[in-house]
């Protein structure tokens, strides 16, 4: 059933979103800080255009949020023309961004009290996974909230999970980036030791990733990287984002962290590089800097 949307937030993996969205059927309408984009993919796709997060959120059953940060969800939520100021009673707001679990409580609990339902549901997959409509999305928030946003994420994702409470989707993908990261260590790891040999690399991935090493992080970003292709699905300066918030909660939590906080650094000295914007697999360039090699002669 088509639903009325509206959706902020037109980077990297909004734009994937709402193309999916519309191609599912759903009318959406859209607010991005930067105005230009909004038309940019206005002449692209059938969308209507908003003024404010108010403006998209006024009569929508749907509201769907993907920018950068915790502060930047609590400003489109809660600032001078927020969401809050113009949603419905009834409606449901679904956070697809990577933010605080303990914000996305708290956030959960303000529009309770406007009668307004909130799923925090961040996602998976990168900007191909966007792109495609393959985004594995974890959520947290109450069943029937739950239930009511199914049928627009599967416009979006396939593999779709209910994982319990509000700010239990943004705790998983706290353990996905933990996942993530650690994996891009070792795929750079792997790579180095691969080309110090003078193996053929591509080949060499070829090989493993049907098997027991096989990931998501070696068959994309790893072969991006053998071509020396550092433009971002994902920049470091948003991996970094995530690394901080996991970093805290397992501070909270009593867990040690020794890989991630490793990876943390080698992003931190990336930074200032002035690399903050380059994709997250470009751990790789800190690995080659102490290795003294580099997986593509050219990059
Ligand atoms: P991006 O390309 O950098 O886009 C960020 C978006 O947030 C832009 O639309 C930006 O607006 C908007 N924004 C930032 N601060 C804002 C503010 N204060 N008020 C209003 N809008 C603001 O990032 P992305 O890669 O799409 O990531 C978006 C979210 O998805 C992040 O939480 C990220 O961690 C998560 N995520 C990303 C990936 C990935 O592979 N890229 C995968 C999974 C999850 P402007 O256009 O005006 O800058």
């Amino acid at each position: 059933m088509a639903s009325q949307i509206g959706f902020i937030g037109l980077g990297i993996m909004g734009r994937g979103m709402v193309k999916n969205l519309v191609e599912k059927g759903h009318s959406v309408a859209v607010w991005n800080r930067t105005t230009e984009r909004s038309y940019e993919l206005s002449k692209e796709i059938k969308v209507s255009v908003a003024k404010s997060p108010r403006a998209v959120a006024e009569g929508r059953e749907f509201v769907l949020i993907c920018v950068s940060d915790t502060p930047d969800v609590e400003e489109v939520l809660f600032g001078d023309e927020g969401v809050a100021t113009g949603v419905r009673q009834g409606a449901l707001v679904v956070d697809l961004s990577t933010i605080s679990p303990s914000a996305a409580r708290r956030f959960g609990a303000k529009l309770t009290e406007q009668n307004v339902g909130f799923l925090d549901a961040p996602v998976s997959g990168g900007s191909e996974g966007a792109a495609k409509g393959t985004l594995s999305i974890m959520a947290g928030g109450s069943v029937g909230d739950f239930a009511r946003a199914r049928p627009i994420l599967e416009a979006i994702g396939t593999r779709i999970t209910h994982i319990g409470p509000t700010g239990s989707g943004q705790m998983t993908k706290l353990m996905n980036q933990v996942l993530v990261v650690v994996n891009m260590l070792a795929v750079g790891e792997a790579l180095l030791l691969g080309r110090a040999a003078n193996l053929d690399l591509r080949k060499a991935v070829a090989a493993v990733e049907a098997g027991a090493a096989g990931s998501w992080m070696l068959s994309q970003r790893g072969t991006q990287a053998i071509d020396g292709y550092w433009k971002p699905g994902f920049t470091i300066d948003l991996q970094q984002k995530d690394l901080r918030l996991v970093l805290e909660s397992a501070e909270e939590l009593g867990v040690p962290m020794l890989a991630t906080s490793l990876v943390h650094q080698l992003y931190n000295k990336l930074q200032r590089q002035g690399k903050g914007g380059l994709g997250n697999h470009a751990l790789v360039q800190a690995l080659e800097e102490m290795a003294g090699i580099k997986l593509h002669p050219e990059a």
